[in-house]
Parts: structure tokens; sequence; C-alpha cells
């Protein structure tokens, strides 16, 4: 194979190291299919021949070729099974996965000894960051201040703790280098990302100091950002921040709840999960080719050959287009994008045609179906790559305006209790812990009424970045309603998620609001409730909510842990 460009290198690098994390998470699933053909579940058998599928269509884009040869293997054996009706797994298949779960340890085992999986305080970050090297070595980012800023307290690195960021000064920007590579920042494997701070004027003044800034940025593309305050919020302050290469220009008076929203609007949508591509068609040689063309795009693929099996893929992987075939036995594409049309749950979703008809007529009424775009076959590869690419970004960015509460950017309540039911489910199916945790801001109607609405706003954009920030990324928050907020804790308990809360009610509680001149200080409280000990998900949520209220009654600032009913005559434990 041709040796491809760096960029593309380190993207398909990048990928193969997420796809490996993600290795554990794909047995567990296993597991639990399988678990579910044993019960004598027949659609699970599908279901995981459909998985395998999968493993074996990206394992060897990423570079597993072994995970893809024994997932294929596995994947035929089980297709014999359904083949000949059978309800269960034959001792050939069950030997064939087998053999998947070891190439997949494997392929993990030499990765370096990460912190536990099950730990949710792995994530939280030492509470005062103090510039010791120790301090710097445990974060994941960092802010470098040169120069003063004016207006920024003397507690400001403390402030930025309560987000999970490190702060770090020097004198120079020219000692930025030097401290990037003691620290291991730039190259280090946990490093997300750094943020260098400092002034408009502070950068103008020095001698080389411009210089010393873009060379850096040209040697840490992506991973290294610059934000530059002005204490003139105006035209030319700002034109001069861009002319500097600023990523981002603040205004004083310095606010960290704003610097922390710039950065993550900036590396939080940098969404970097790969595109997920439904191809619909039933010739498999033509699917085998586009598919390894999107998978070498860096995409990942499902194939359904039976259009009746569609809409199951739909809901379950939620790809972000749909390429298909125009003429099939059963049912023609024209059909079935009417079908998929039909059902309200899928109008945003993409249609691309993928055909030899290049009689246009009909290419228009295969569009008139409720399709999106018609390509003719034979197809240039990137031109292929670049239509689909395109329209999934859309996809993904309308998805995400869809799921997303507007102010926070955080999940809304419906999606939040999609999660809820779905990260249930699969608890149950693996059979594991997790906890639903409920915040509510205390006495919030007083911050409107004593700062107004607006601050009141950016106080719930405060600890919605702080939610986000400080927990781990397979956590799942969302705005619940007004000011509640809700958490899913996965794999966790609920001794552990009560430490974790405690944590961070006590940083939310430091954390300085401003309104103008003047500061304050907000609190939440807290409720959780733990699966299994409540089974459903509107169990856990009722329990949480009612632990939540009774934290309000103790007195608010606090978090409970709620207990089953059958329990003691007490019905949550305080703090
Ligand atoms: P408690 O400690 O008992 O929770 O008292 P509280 O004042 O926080 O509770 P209450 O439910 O009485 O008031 C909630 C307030 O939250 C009322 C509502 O105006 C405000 N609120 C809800 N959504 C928003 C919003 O999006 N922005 C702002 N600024 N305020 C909101
Ligand atoms: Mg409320
Ligand atoms: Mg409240």
């Amino acid at each position: 194979m041709e040796s491809l460009p760096p960029k593309v290198q380190e993207r398909l690098n990048q990928l193969s190291a997420r796809f490996r994390e993600g290795l554990p998470a794909v047995l567990e699933e296993l597991a639990g299919l399988r678990q579910r053909c044993e019960d004598g579940e027949t659609a699970a058998l599908r279901e995981l021949r459909m998985r395998v599928h999968r493993i074996a269509g990206s394992a060897s884009t990423f570079g597993f070729e072994l995970i893809t040869q024994t997932a294929r293997a596995a994947e035929q054996a089980i297709e014999r099974d359904l083949a000949t009706d059978g309800q269960r797994l034959t001792d050939e298949s069950q030997q064939a996965l087998n053999r998947i779960t070891q190439t997949v340890r494997e392929a993990v085992t030499p990765a370096p000894a990460a912190a536990p999986v099950g730990d949710p305080l792995t994530a939280e970050r030492p509470e005062v960051a103090n510039g010791s090297d120790d301090a710097i070595a445990a974060k994941h980012r960092l802010v470098i201040v040169t120069g003063p800023i004016p207006g920024a307290t003397d507690d400001i690195s403390d402030q930025l703790a309560v987000f999970g960021l490190t702060l770090v000064r020097v004198d120079e920007i020219a000692e930025v280098e030097t401290l990037l590579h003691r620290e291991s920042a730039v190259d280090g494997p946990h490093y997300d990302y750094t943020v260098l701070l400092s002034t408009v004027d502070f950068v103008a003044a020095g001698n080389g100091r411009l210089r010393d800034l873009t060379s850096l940025r040209n040697r840490y593309p992506g991973r290294f950002l610059t934000v530059l305050v002005g204490d003139e919020d105006d035209f030319d302050t700002r034109l001069r921040s861009v002319r500097y290469g600023a990523d981002a220009f603040l205004a004083l008076p310095f606010d960290t709840t704003a610097l922390v929203d710039h950065l993550e609007k900036m590396m939080g949508n940098q969404e970097t999960a790969p595109y997920h591509i439904l191809i619909v068609d039933d010739d498999p040689e033509q699917v085998s080719t586009t598919a390894l063309q999107l998978q070498q795009a860096g995409m990942i693929t499902s194939v359904v050959t039976d259009p009746r099996n569609i809409f199951r893929v739909l809901v379950e992987y939620k790809p972000e287009l749909i390429l298909l075939d125009m003429y099939m036995p059963d049912c023609s594409g024209a059909e079935l994008a009417s079908i998929i049309r039909q059902n309200d749950s899928f109008v945003g979703i993409p249609i691309v045609f993928l055909s030899v008809e290049t009689d246009s007529e009909r290419q228009f009424d295969a569009i008139r179906s409720g399709a999106d775009d018609f390509l003719t076959k034979p197809i240039d590869p990137e031109h292929l790559v670049t239509s689909v690419r395109i329209r999934a970004a859309r996809t993904r960015a309308m998805r995400f305006f869809m799921e997303r509460d507007s102010l926070t950017g955080l999940l809304n309540h419906t999606n939040l209790k999609e999660r809820l039911e779905d990260d249930l489910s699969r608890a149950r199916r693996i059979g594991t812990r997790m906890v639903f945790a409920m915040i509510d801001i205390d006495h919030f109607k007083s911050v409107n009424d004593t700062y107004g609405h607006l601050t009141g706003d950016r106080v719930l954009k405060g600890l919605a970045r702080l939610l986000e920030e400080r927990l781990r990324r397979t956590d799942v928050v969302g705005r619940y309603g007004g000011e509640e907020f809700g958490i899913i804790l996965f794999n966790t308990d609920g001794v552990q998620a009560k430490r974790l809360m405690d944590g961070l009610r006590e940083s939310f509680s430091r954390l300085r609001q401003t309104n103008g001149e003047a500061t304050f200080t907000v609190t939440f409280s807290c409720g959780i409730a733990e699966f299994p000990r409540f089974e459903s998900a509107s169990s856990v949520s009722e329990a949480a909510d009612a632990a939540l209220y009774l934290a309000k009654e103790a007195g608010r600032n606090r978090v409970m842990v709620a207990e089953p009913p059958s329990g003691d005559d007490e019905t949550a434990q305080s703090s």
C-alpha cells in the first residue's frame, strides 16, 4: 500500500488508539449478547452476527488484522447457525467467538496500565493547583499564563482548578516550550490540550514574543490554544488578537467561566468519533468495495443486504447517512427510501443513492422518493468519500442541536432520559452497577431576583462546564429542567458516586460567580439513586428526586443517597 500523508496517518493512529480503548467494552457487549443467545433469545443471534460483522469491518481498518480474521470466521459460523434455523450458538460458533475474545485481549494487554475504569474518582483533579510539578503531572489540561492579567484575582489558579484545569505561570513565551517538554504536555499519552493565556498588549510589547508565539502555534497545531485578553472590547483590539493568531479573545474583566466556556467550544466540539455509514445493497461485492473506500477514509460502515433489517440497524447504530442501492430483488431503493421517510424518527438522516443508473429521469424519480442525492457508479473514491463526509457532518451537527439544550450545550431532558433507559439496559445486560444523580441549585430564584436572569444563566453555564470538565468522558450529563441537572455514572456504585458528587458540590460552592463588580457564591443539593437497588429508569429517577428533596429539607448544599423503601424506616441516609 502506498504510504499515507502524515496527517491522514496521524488521524488513523488516533482512531486506532480510540478503537483499542473501546475494545474492553466490545468484549462486554459480546458477552452480553452471547448470554442472551444462551437464554434462547432468537433475535440476539442476529444481533450478535451484526456486531461481529462490524468488528470485522472496523478492526482491520485500525490495524487489528487478527481481530478481523477471527471476527470473519465467527460471523460465518453464526451465519451457518442462522441458515440452519438454529436457535442457539453451535459449539463451532462458541469456539469462534472465544477466539475473538482471545485476540481482543491480546490486542488490549500491551496498552499501558490505565487508571481502573470502575472508579469515577480517577477523573477528579487535585483541588488546589499550585504550579508544583506534582500537580501538573496529574493534569490533562494546562493553562500557561505569561505576563500580568489585569483583573484576574490571586486565586485564579484555584478557580481554574474547580474546572479541573492546572495553571502555571512563566515569565516569557520563550520559556513555554521547555515547560511543555518537561511536563510531557504535548506528547504525553493522556494529554488533552494546553492553553496559553496572555494579554494582547503583553504579546505586542516584548522583543520577539510574537515570533515565539507563532512558532509555538506552528509546532503544536490543534492542541495548543492561544487565548488573548484585551482591556478594550473594540474592533482594533480584536483585530490585533486575530493577527497575533489568537484562537479566542476575552475582554476584561477576566472571568474564569467565560474562559472555560470558550475552551469547551473550541475543544469539546472536536468530535473525533468516526462517522457511521449504513450501506444497503444486495450485492456483497459492491458493498465491500464501497465499505472499504469509506473505511479507509476513517469511517465505520454497517451493511444491510436484506432491506427488512434496516430499521433495527437505524435504531441501534444511529448511522449518519444511508447509501442506498437502486435495484434490489425484494424492494427497490426508491420504495425503501419512501418507507424510511414515512417514519418520523428518521426524517433527518440523509439518503444517498449509489447506482449505475444514468438515466436522469429515473434518477429524479428516485430522489422524489425522499432521497437527498444521487451518485453514479463507477465513482471516484475521493468523490464518494467527500460527498458522504459532508452530509454525515451535517447530520452530526444537526443531531447535536436537536439533542442538546441551547443554553448549556448539555443533553436535553428527552435525550437524557433516553440515555438513562439505554444505559440501564446495558448495565442489566452486563451485570454492572450504575448511578443516577440529580442536582438542583439552591435558592436559585433569589440569584435571579438579586442579580438578574442573565447572571442566573451564567451560573447555569458555569455548573454545566464544571460537571462536564470534571466527570469522565463516559459519564453522561444533561439538563433535566430549569436549574436541575441529571448525571449518569456508569459502572459506579452509590458510595463512589456520593464521594464524587460531594467533591463537585464543594468545588462549585467555591466557584466565584460574578455580576459586574459584585461577586457571590452558589451551592447545589444532590440526590443519588443506584441501580440495581432501584431497578427501572423511572424508579431510579424517582428515587434520586426523592433523595434530592430530602437533601433540600435537611438544609441544602448536601448529597443524599436513596435507600430502597423495604430497608430501614429511614428512606435516605444523610451525609
Ligand atoms: P430551592 O433551593 O428549593 O431549589 O430553591 P430555588 O429558588 O432554587 O427553587 P425554585 O424551584 O423555587 O426556583 C427555580 C428558579 O429557577 C425559578 C426559575 O425562574 C429559575 N430558572 C429556571 N430556568 C432558568 C433559566 O434557564 N435561566 C435562569 N436564569 N433561571 C431559570
Ligand atoms: Mg428546581
Ligand atoms: Mg433550586
